[in-house]
């Protein structure tokens, strides 16, 4: 563990009304003193911990600005270090100059999750709360937000630590009775052990089918808007938008760029963007659209395809069902408030999902909300049940049900229970790397690397 003190701006860029420095480390508060000035003329390392001071940073004999000090005592602090937070106005500008002093002094410059690298390498949070924090700054609707402060509050480590327990038991035992076998240690019963390896089983994959129902509402579900020009597609956009994001007009060809925004349909995030629409095209601006529109496709998980109901089905139209047939898809059927003259069946018959609506007046969003969320798998997510905070832990928890799905097929043939012994170690192994308990540096590594720098 290096004992370098490291210093970041901790809240987000930009103008605000607090800018928040944060330093931790031996020498925090030492640090802060040479850059605050308290107006009761006290200093920060005369305060105990969880005690604040008013008064202003000063460098070279030039005030920068008023600040609150924020003063943290090991181990009661979130990285468990000394900490101190200056909370300064909230300026670029202002934030940067006071980092620069407190640089100065002898902080070095934070690397991207240094702060929670340091909590939960001093022990204050185990890696998948620590994962739960990025979950928790970049959620984007209330289940998500709960999902992670779960997460943070330990769901998830109580829930693998109480499955690790039953493994621990048989893998004792089975240890025990092949080490010691004149010992009389009576053989683990084949029952008792296939309970706990079915339930462990059970289990595992009920989190893991939650996490990916989940991932349309903690992750969102990148989506494309298609469909031949004029049908609606800005016009829906800008439904499920909220705001006029798109340029609406009834020249065809008009929205030839991809327009990309993020909105929370119901619970689930959709990532969305709105494309020139798929069709034959000698216009070259706007073929370069057409192409774009078919990578799109390719790096989407939902099409939204849009239908002009007042008009006749067209080749067009065939050729857009045709294009996406392998993509998880709902077909929007626009401009109900008009004259239907859509072969609708033709339509019915091509998608498991079709809503009529109108985009103009937003008739039918909510079946577009339901629809959406029944191709997404969005409507299986729990959001009462415990949830796995990232892919990570998903691919751990998935080797962990490989193992546990070998060692049952062992005792299925037949095989020593030696065999099965491995199978359940290696599914501890991979349980204890879910919760970040004997994690290689490398693993600790990657999860940090996604941090913000401050965090
Ligand atoms: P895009 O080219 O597919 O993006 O289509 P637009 O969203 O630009 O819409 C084309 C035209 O259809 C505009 O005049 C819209 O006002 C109109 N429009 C879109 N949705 C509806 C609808 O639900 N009902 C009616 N009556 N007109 C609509």
């Amino acid at each position: 563990m290096t004992n370098n003190t490291i210093a970041a701006i901790s809240t987000a860029q930009g103008a605000g009304g607090i800018g928040i420095i944060r330093i931790s480390g031996d020498k925090a508060i030492e640090i802060a003193d040479k850059v605050f000035v308290s107006f009761s003329g006290v200093k920060l390392n005369a305060l105990d911990g969880y005690r604040a001071a008013y008064g202003k940073i000063v460098t070279d004999g030039e005030t920068l600005d008023e600040c609150v000090a924020l003063v943290f005592r090991a181990p009661k602090s979130f990285t468990g270090e000394n900490v101190v937070e200056l909370c300064c106005h909230g300026g670029n500008l202002i934030t940067k100059l006071v980092l620069r002093a407190v640089f100065a002094n002898g902080a070095v410059p934070a690397e991207a999750g240094e702060f929670t690298r340091r909590a939960f390498i001093n022990g204050k949070m185990n890696l998948n709360e620590a994962e739960s924090i990025m979950n928790l700054i970049s959620a984007q609707s209330k289940s998500a937000l709960k999902a992670a402060t779960e997460v943070r509050q330990g769901a998830v480590s109580r829930k693998i630590y109480s499955l690790c327990e039953g493994l621990e038991h048989i893998a004792a035992h089975l240890s025990a009775w092949a080490d010691f076998p004149e010992e009389d240690i009576p053989e683990v019963s084949e029952e008792n052990l296939r309970k706990t390896l079915e339930f462990t089983k059970s289990e595992l994959a009920s989190l893991i089918k939650n996490y990916d129902a989940g991932k349309a509402i903690t992750q969102g579900v990148p989506t494309v808007i298609l469909g031949k020009p004029n049908v609606g597609k800005s016009t829906l956009m800008n439904l499920l938008s909220g705001f006029d994001k798109s340029i609406v007009t009834d020249i065809p060809g008009t929205t030839r760029d991809i327009v990309e925004e993020t909105v929370v349909l119901g619970d689930i995030i959709l990532k969305l963007s709105d494309t020139a629409g798929i069709r034959d095209t000698e216009n070259v601006v706007e073929k370069i659209g057409v192409e774009r529109a078919k990578q799109q496709i390719e790096q989407s998980q939902l099409v939204l395809a849009v239908f002009d109901s007042s008009k006749e089905l067209d080749d067009e139209d065939k050729m857009i069902i045709s294009e996406i047939a392998d993509t998880p898809a709902v077909a929007v059927i626009n401009k109900s408030d008009l004259e239907s003259k859509i072969d609708t069946s033709f339509i019915e018959n091509s998608f498991k999902h079709c809503v009529y609506i109108s985009a103009k007046s937003g008739t039918g969003k909510d079946e577009l909300i339901k629809a959406v969320a029944d191709v997404t798998g969005a409507k299986d997510f729990s959001a009462s049940a415990v949830l796995l905070a990232g892919e990570r832990q998903r691919v751990a928890a998935q080797n962990a049900v490989d193992c546990v799905n070998s060692a049952i097929d062992a005792m299925n043939m037949g095989f020593s229970l030696d065999a099965v012994t491995v199978d359940v170690e290696n599914a501890l192994d991979k349980l204890y790397e879910l919760i970040g308990k004997n994690v290689s540096e490398e693993i600790v590594d990657k999860v940090f690397h996604n941090f913000c720098v401050g965090k």
